[in-house]
């Protein structure tokens, strides 16, 4: 089977493009064709039913011009002044090109916190799910006119691959520069081996291939690239660096074109589990009755209807244990809402959340997706 093949297969795609591919540095313009022939290929994938999600950098390079920033390194405020003027026009051009094939544009901006702060985390989970199910594509980009040091994750590689961890995406495609990595940095030795595949693991070998350069661009070269990968991998998805410089990138990668594919040893769906059963502690816990108790045996989810007690106290986004009504755990899973309104809502029906809480949130208490029996 041909390795492009892997891009036709995958069900959810994220696809991250550098500010040096998209925008003509000197001139601070999209570079229109080629953004063009990028929307035929997302066009493409979208036909054949895949979830695509576009992590664009840009903002700052498109933006700087129109503020009359010199040339040259700005400050951080600077930047984010940029990035201000910049965004508006980047989601415009997305919005245009993807529009000549009916396809709708939904910007997200996020920063750090978004992904590690367990509450926004499955709020920004659950927005992208529902724009993808809803047949938007989704561009994202760092919300950089308000992310401080702090909250910063200052290079999309990594945001990229938060954002495929996020949504379980199959493939991560990060078009950059090169077609993938090479044992010495080809710039100096001519002849320096391609590396076609890096499996399960990125290893201190591996690590080393990369140096330490960074681009010029503002964004991260190998290393960051490199930090991506371990975050994907460890999500159980598929990184593919690849040469994003030419016309119709994505479809010269499903036809063969040269890159370096990071294969996970799992795929997202078990990552997923593994990571709700083990690396989350539970601050709660949940106790079913017999009824809810078949119902998360055959597979289903965890309704409030069926939760008799609850302990603890927990936000969205937490981990919690599932207990039979014996008290012996046995499940864990996310709550989907704080213990404060669990326990307003357990007992009664879904139709009834609206009324007792003010606002309609999820029909479950914990999804199925985000529930794994132990
Ligand atoms: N978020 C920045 C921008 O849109 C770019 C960060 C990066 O290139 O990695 O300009």
């Amino acid at each position: 089977m041909r390795e492009g093949n892997r891009i036709a297969r995958a069900g959810r795609v994220v696809v991250k493009i550098g500010s040096a591919l998209l925008v003509d540095a000197e001139r601070g313009v999209v570079h229109r064709k080629w953004l063009e022939s990028l929307a035929a290929d997302i066009a493409v994938m979208r036909t054949r039913g895949q979830d695509v999600i576009i992590v664009s950098s840009g903002a700052i390079a498109v933006g700087r011009r129109y503020l009359g920033l010199a040339e040259g390194r700005l400050r951080l405020h600077e930047q984010q002044a940029a990035a201000a003027t910049g965004m508006v026009r980047l989601a415009h051009a997305y919005q245009e090109v993807l529009n000549a094939h009916d396809l709708t544009l939904a910007q997200v901006l996020m920063t750090l916190d978004d992904s590690e702060n367990r509450r926004r985390y499955i709020n920004a989970r659950n927005t992208l799910d529902t724009l993808l199910r809803l047949g938007a594509v989704p561009l994202i980009n760092e919300n950089d006119t308000v992310a401080t040091d702090e909250i910063r994750f200052g290079d999309n590689d990594r945001l990229a691959a938060r954002v495929a961890a996020m949504v379980s995406a199959d493939v991560l495609i990060v078009l950059s520069h090169m077609d993938g990595l090479y044992e010495q940095d080809p710039r100096q030795f001519a002849d320096a081996a391609h590396v076609a595949e890096v499996k399960g693991e990125i290893s201190p070998e591996i690590e080393a291939m990369a140096g330490t350069e960074m681009s010029t661009d503002g964004s991260g070269g190998m290393v960051t690239k490199l930090a991506a990968g371990r975050i994907a991998m460890s999500a159980g998805t598929t990184m593919v660096i690849a040469d994003g410089t030419a016309e119709h990138p994505l479809s010269r990668l499903e036809a063969g074109a040269r890159c370096t594919w990071f294969s996970p040893s799992a795929n997202p769906k078990t990552a997923r589990k593994k990571w709700i059963a083990g690396s989350l502690k539970p601050i709660g816990s949940l106790t079913l009755d017999a009824g809810a108790l078949k119902a998360l045996n055959a597979g289903k989810s965890l309704l409030p209807a069926g939760v008799t007690d609850i302990v603890g106290d927990f936000q969205r986004g937490d981990a919690l244990s599932v207990c039979d009504p014996g008290g012996k755990e046995i499940a864990r899973g996310l709550a989907a809402y704080s213990a404060e309104d669990a326990r307003q809502i357990m007992g009664h029906k879904t139709g009834e959340i609206e009324t007792i809480l003010g606002y309609r949130g999820r029909d479950e208490l914990i999804h199925r997706d985000d529930l794994v029996l132990s």
